[in-house]
């Protein structure tokens, strides 16, 4: 009897602990589906910190930085987190009273990522068992965040041109198909700016090709330094920049004769030496009847083209009277 009783009691815990480690092994799954399939690094740091909550029971989760004036290190094996004033105030602040704490390291190939802090209101809560699930977890987690960190230097890779490091053709048409919509929402007038390097050819044909991408290099520089946070500029092609200008008021044809100037004041400093480099540039407004960003685009390239033909060098504006704004900003060199 005694021994039937003991069997019996020996099955009912095999029972409960497959069935335990059946459920475990869902839950495991079920984290592992979630984090996997993110492919925002941040994201998939915050999804893993919910599942390992959840996984361990924890009353409480963090994800808190490695910082180098907190001390944080996770290179050598020996971990030392020791945390801020901000950390401590959340630590504290935790509106259980907790009893229990447990932190993880987070890494990628021995380089600090950030720590998992886990705290519980029960003593004792963390155990071998739990450090053991968590160390899976965060395993496998880190294997998603590293392809999500990839994935985000690929896609911002796809967004930059490789010689100007300003926006490329795609990335701006979409920055400025969402600029038109809020445009549209009834912000302030949208302005694009149109731009292309004069008698280019002349450069590349007399100076080589490498000194035509310094100046290519340059002009985008100059671009970029003479527009205002918000205002996007693109190598819209060879040699040919496009600017959107949110939010522009009148002030399109003011910033169109500044990078004018800019380019033609400063010789560009090349491989062949110092050349001397002029633009021309176009200026449209958004009108009510523009569909898109093309023909908006197609207006401000009309104006560029007048520009080119009144001699380069110079500012041309579409449409010629807008209220309030000096037109003929014109200004031959
Ligand atoms: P215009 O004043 O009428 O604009 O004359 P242009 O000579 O600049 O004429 P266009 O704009 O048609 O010239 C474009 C030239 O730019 C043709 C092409 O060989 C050159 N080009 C395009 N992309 C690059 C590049 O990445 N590097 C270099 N070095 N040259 C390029
Ligand atoms: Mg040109
Ligand atoms: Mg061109």
């Amino acid at each position: 009897m005694a021994l039937e009783t003991a069997r019996a009691a020996q099955l009912e815990v095999t029972v409960a602990t497959v069935a335990r480690e059946r459920d475990l092994a869902d839950t495991l799954r079920v984290a592992m589906n979630e984090v996997g399939g993110k492919l925002d690094p941040d994201v998939v740091l915050e999804t893993l910190t919910a599942a390992a909550q959840r996984l361990v029971g924890a009353s409480r989760a963090w994800l808190v930085p490695p910082d180098e004036s907190v001390g944080a290190d996770v290179s050598g094996g020996g971990v030392t987190a020791s945390a801020d004033d901000q950390w401590t105030a959340a630590f504290i602040d935790a509106d259980v009273p907790l009893a229990s704490w447990l932190c993880m390291p987070l890494s990628v190939r021995a380089e600090p990522v950030s720590f998992l802090v886990l705290a519980s209101d029960q003593t004792d809560a963390f155990g071998p068992a739990q450090v053991e699930i968590l160390a899976a977890v965060i395993a496998q987690s880190m294997v998603a965040y590293e392809n999500a960190r990839l994935f985000s230097q690929v896609s911002q890779l796809a967004t930059i041109d490789g010689l100007t490091q300003v926006a490329n053709r795609r990335h701006f048409m979409e920055i400025a198909g969402h600029e038109l919509a809020e445009a549209r929402g009834g912000r302030q007038p949208l302005a694009v700016i149109m731009a292309d390097i004069d008698h280019f050819k002349r450069i590349n044909d007399t100076w080589g090709h490498q000194a035509g991408d310094d100046v290519i290099r340059t002009v985008a520089a100059r671009l970029r330094d003479g527009i205002r946070d918000g205002d996007v500029v693109c190598r819209y092609g060879g040699e040919e920049f496009a600017v959107v200008l949110p939010d522009a008021g009148d002030a399109a044809p003011i910033v169109a004769e500044r990078l004018r100037a800019a380019i033609a004041e400063t010789p560009v400093d090349t491989v062949a030496g110092p050349l001397p480099v002029t633009i021309s540039v176009g200026v449209a407004y958004l009108a009510a009847t523009d569909s898109d960003v093309g023909t908006l685009l197609g207006r401000a390239d009309e104006c560029l083209y007048r520009a080119k033909h009144a001699g380069r060098n110079r500012v041309a504006i579409y449409p010629d009277d807008i209220p309030g704004v000096t037109v003929g900003v014109d200004s031959a060199a």
